[in-house]
């Protein structure tokens, strides 16, 4: 009896191996792109960027041949990934690649859809049931309808005409349709995206399709419907989820639609629900609200440490970022005494530092007074002989010291 289990232990010995690999090198991601009406030399590499960075996606990007290229020649195994990424506008695949991605995504795989990628294919009826919607290349009634919002109601709108357009590039506000989405939940309502094309007049089969996010088309500046227009699409193929954002026109180092922490967050969300259904990440600090762009030139969210180095030349003319990062932190951290305690070393390491500003001080001074414990009460003591920073060194002892 006791042999008969033996194998039964050695496979599920393995199992947990592998599983501990997966978990180490997060999902296996395969971004295909190589031709493209845009500059895919530069978008790809910043999809990469912005999901490795999560921890939760490990990415690799494949190069399609160039355009009139022997298409025969590319054939990935996309059974190896967890997550499609398609970056790519150009020349079918072959027939045996696209039943292979046809398989793949209705096994369980999933997708995202970025930007031109819902331009690509318009005769493959499986891929334009995957995106949803889709625009240009030729697309019209015979697609699908066009599906938007118009008065908070949304419309499927099977008059004729062109599918795909946009109007002036232009910073537009994202609206949340539908707020307890995985992908959307904790983000506001409604927030800033950095400059880029506001697609829309999007058509196609749009089965099984949720728009999460929509956003105004005005025709007043600069081209428009006066609709509002689908921005962050879920659809479900078979077992297979995708996600479909068709924002993030890529400039030269990315541009705001890119750099927008918008786009990188509800990208790196969809990403995430597109493989497992749910998402884990948490909402960084630098989410836009309705107020403003916020950008991110390198694409990654500002580090503890970097903020503290950041506020140690506190310049009070100068952006407040720093500070508003130390604060959401230290918000993030109710309860978590630990976390709290090691920020208010980093703070305390400030007020030792000669070279620190008196602004940056006196801005850690008072957050101290609310947050700090004994630990920080001799270095404020010595403070109090620094004529500049005098008052707030005592308003913050006189807090720590009646607690
Ligand atoms: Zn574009």
């Amino acid at each position: 009896m006791k042999k008969k289990y033996l194998p039964l232990i050695i496979a599920a010995g393995l199992i947990t191996f592998f599983s501990a690999c997966k978990t180490e090198t997060g999902f296996k991601t395969l971004i295909i792109t190589g031709q493209n009406n845009h500059n895919w030399k530069v978008s790809s590499p910043i999809l990469k960027q912005i999901l490795d960075q999560t921890g939760l996606f490990s990415s690799e990007i494949m190069i399609t041949p160039d355009k009139g290229g022997d298409m025969k020649i590319f054939n990935p195994d996309f059974s190896k990934y967890k997550l499609v990424v398609i970056d790519y506008n150009g020349d079918s695949w072959s027939e045996k690649t696209n039943s292979a991605f046809v398989d793949y995504v209705k096994n369980g795989g999933g997708v995202v859809i970025y930007h031109a990628a819902d331009n690509s294919f318009p005769a493959w009826k499986e891929y334009n049931e995957m995106t949803g919607l889709g625009g240009w290349g030729d697309r019209n009634q015979k697609d699908g309808p066009y599906i938007y919002y118009k008065n908070g109601q949304l419309v499927t709108d099977t008059s004729a005409g062109n599918g795909g357009s946009h109007g002036k590039r232009r910073a537009y506000l994202v609206k949340t349709r539908v707020a307890d989405h995985p992908i959307l939940r904790g983000l506001p309502v409604a927030w800033l995206h950095g400059t880029d094309e506001l697609y829309s007049q999007l058509r196609g089969p749009a089965k099984n399709m949720q728009i999460l996010a929509t956003a105004f088309s005005d025709s007043t500046l600069g081209g428009g419907t006066m609709r509002d227009e689908p921005m962050l699409m879920t659809i479900t193929y078979g077992k297979g989820r995708i996600f479909h954002t068709v924002m993030g026109h890529a400039d030269e180092g990315g541009g705001p639609a890119m750099q927008c922490v918008g786009f990188i967050t509800t990208l790196q969300r969809g990403a995430e629900w597109a493989v497992t259904g749910e998402v884990t990440q948490r909402v960084p600090w630098d989410f836009p609200s309705a107020a403003g762009v916020v950008l991110r030139p390198d694409f990654k969210e500002m580090t503890l440490e970097e903020a503290f180095t950041h506020i140690a030349n506190y310049d009070i003319v100068k952006s407040t970022k720093s500070l508003s990062f130390i604060q959401a932190h230290l918000r993030s951290l109710a309860g978590d005494a630990a976390g709290i305690k090691k920020i208010e070393e980093m703070m305390v390491k400030v007020l030792k530092d000669k070279d620190a500003t008196v602004e940056s001080k006196k801005l850690l001074l008072r957050e101290l007074s609310w947050m700090g414990s004994d630990y920080s009460v001799p270095t404020i003591k010595e403070l109090v002989s620094n004529a500049e920073l005098k008052d707030e060194a005592e308003f913050a002892l006189t807090r720590l010291v009646s607690k």
